[in-house]
C-alpha cells in the first residue's frame, strides 16, 4: 500500500471496520490505520461479559433510547434487524435475552471478529497496526508508525477513534486539540454508563461487593427496574448505568427496595411486628436481603422504615471518571457534520462511532450506533 492510499480509516473498533467494508464494496483501495497492537479492543472487552449487540425491539421504542434524536435517522437506517442479518452474515447466530437483548450465540466477541476481519482481507481491506495517527501536517495526515513517520494524503477518510472512556483500550481523545484547531467544534466528553462515588460509613464496609436485586431506582419521573452493586468506591452496575445521565445531570437517587409490594402494605406488616423488635430485624422479616437492609440503616434511619424501604435516597457523591466508564457523553457535535456524516470544515474528512456527541444506555445500543455510522460514513465517503 503506498503513502497515498485511495481510502484511510483510523481506528479499527466496530465504527472503522463497519467503515471500511463499505468503502471496499463499493471497489474503494482501503487502508485501516489503527493505534494498538490488535484491532477492536475494547469491542473484545464488551464481549466479555456477553457481546449485547442490539436490542430485538420495535423501531419507535428503540429509537427512544437515543436523547440526541440527530442519531436516530442512522440506526433507522441500520437497526436491530439489520444488525441481526450482519452477525449472521459473518456466521454468527444471534439470540434474543431477557429484556430483548441480542446476543451472538458465541457471546464472545472473539469469533464475530475473526470473520469480520477475514472477511475485509478478503475484500483487500489492508490494516495495519501501531500506526498512532498524530494530527495533521499541510494537507496530510502523520502517523507515528513502527517503521517511523508517514505522512498520508489520501482521498477520502473516515475518523473513528472512538470516545474518551477506557483509554487504555485505545480511545484517548488525544485528537481533539488537532480537530477544534480546523474548526470542528468538539462537545466536552463526560462519562456515560458509569458508576457514581458513594461517601460510605465503615459499617457498609462488609456489604462491598453485594448486589441488590430487584429493586426499582427512581430519579425525577423516572422509575427503572434494576439490579446495582455496592462497592468501595460508590453504587455501580446495570441499574445504575441505565439512570446514569439523568443522575449525572444532578437529579436525586431514590431507591424502592420492594417494589411489588406497596407503601400500605409494608407498613401494616412493620404493625403486626413486635415494638421491641429492632430495625434490622424487622427489615429482615419484610424480606430485604443484609445487603438493602444495611442500606436502609446508612440511609433510611431518620425516616419511617415503610418509607424508607419505599423511597430511600441514596446521596450520591458524583460520577466515577471517564477512564472507569463504560461510554462517553460528548464529541463532535451534530451542527460540525452533513448529514452524511462529513466534517463541515474538512471536505472529505468523515467521522463515525462514539467520536461523535451522542450517548445511549450500554445493552446494545452503543454498539448499534456505531455500527450504523460507521456504514453510513463508509457509504458517503465511497462516493466522494
Ligand atoms: C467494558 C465495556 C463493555 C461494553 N459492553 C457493551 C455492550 O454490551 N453493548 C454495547 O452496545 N456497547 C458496549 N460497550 C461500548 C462499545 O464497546 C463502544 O461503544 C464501541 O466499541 C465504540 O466503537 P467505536 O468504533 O466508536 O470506538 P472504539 O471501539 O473505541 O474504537 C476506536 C479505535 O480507534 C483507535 N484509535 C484511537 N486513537 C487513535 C489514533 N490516534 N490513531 C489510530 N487509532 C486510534 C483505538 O485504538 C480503537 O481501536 C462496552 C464498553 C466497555 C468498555
Amino acid at each position: 500500500m503506498s503513502d497515498r492510499p485511495d481510502a484511510l480509516v483510523i481506528g479499527a473498533g466496530p465504527a472503522g471496520l463497519m467503515a471500511a467494508e463499505e468503502l471496499a464494496r463499493a471497489g474503494r483501495r482501503v487502508l485501516v490505520a489503527e493505534a494498538r497492537p490488535s484491532p477492536a479492543r475494547k469491542l473484545l472487552m464488551a464481549g466479555k461479559s456477553g457481546l449485547n449487540i442490539t436490542r430485538d425491539e420495535p423501531p419507535a421504542a428503540f429509537a427512544a433510547h437515543y436523547p440526541e434524536g440527530w442519531i436516530r435517522p442512522y440506526t433507522a437506517e441500520f437497526g436491530p434487524e439489520q444488525v441481526m442479518d450482519w452477525c449472521r452474515g459473518l456466521g454468527q447466530e444471534v439470540f434474543t435475552g431477557t429484556t430483548r437483548r441480542v446476543f451472538p450465540r458465541a457471546m464472545k466477541a472473539s469469533p464475530l471478529l475473526r470473520a469480520w476481519l477475514a472477511r475485509l482481507a478478503g475484500l483487500g481491506v489492508t490494516l495495519r497496526t501501531r500506526w498512532v495517527w498524530q494530527g495533521f501536517d499541510g494537507d496530510g495526515l502523520r502517523f507515528a508508525t513502527p517503521e517511523g513517520d508517514r505522512v498520508l494524503t489520501p482521498a477520502v477518510t473516515v475518523l473513528a477513534l472512538g470516545g474518551a472512556s477506557w483509554p487504555r483500550l485505545g480511545s484517548d481523545a488525544a485528537w481533539v486539540p488537532w480537530l477544534v484547531a480546523r474548526g470542528v467544534a468538539v462537545a466536552p466528553f463526560r462519562p456515560a454508563n458509569m458508576g457514581f462515588a458513594v461517601n460510605w460509613s465503615a459499617h457498609m464496609t462488609r456489604h462491598f461487593g453485594q448486589a441488590i436485586k430487584g429493586a426499582a431506582l427512581c430519579v425525577g419521573d423516572r422509575r427503572e427496574r434494576g439490579e446495582f452493586v455496592i462497592s468501595a468506591r460508590g453504587v455501580e452496575g446495570g441499574g445504575i448505568y441505565a439512570v446514569s445521565r439523568e443522575l449525572r445531570e444532578g437529579v436525586a437517587l431514590a431507591v424502592d427496595l420492594l417494589p411489588d409490594v406497596s407503601a400500605d402494605q409494608i407498613a401494616a406488616r412493620l404493625q403486626r411486628m413486635k415494638p421491641s423488635e429492632s430495625l434490622p430485624n424487622r427489615l429482615r422479616k419484610l424480606g430485604l436481603a443484609p445487603a438493602a437492609a444495611a442500606l436502609v440503616m446508612e440511609f433510611g434511619r431518620a425516616m419511617p422504615p415503610a418509607q424508607a424501604v419505599k423511597a430511600l435516597p441514596v446521596p450520591l457523591a458524583g460520577p466515577r471518571p471517564l477512564d472507569e466508564a463504560i461510554s462517553s457523553a460528548g464529541g463532535i457535535t451534530a451542527d460540525s457534520l452533513t448529514p452524511d456524516l462529513e466534517l463541515r470544515a474538512l471536505p472529505g474528512i468523515f467521522a463515525a462511532g462514539e467520536m461523535l456527541d451522542w450517548e445511549a444506555p450500554t445493552g446494545g445500543y452503543l454498539l448499534t450506533a456505531c455500527l450504523a455510522t460507521g456504514r453510513h460514513a463508509g457509504r458517503a465517503a465511497a462516493r466522494t
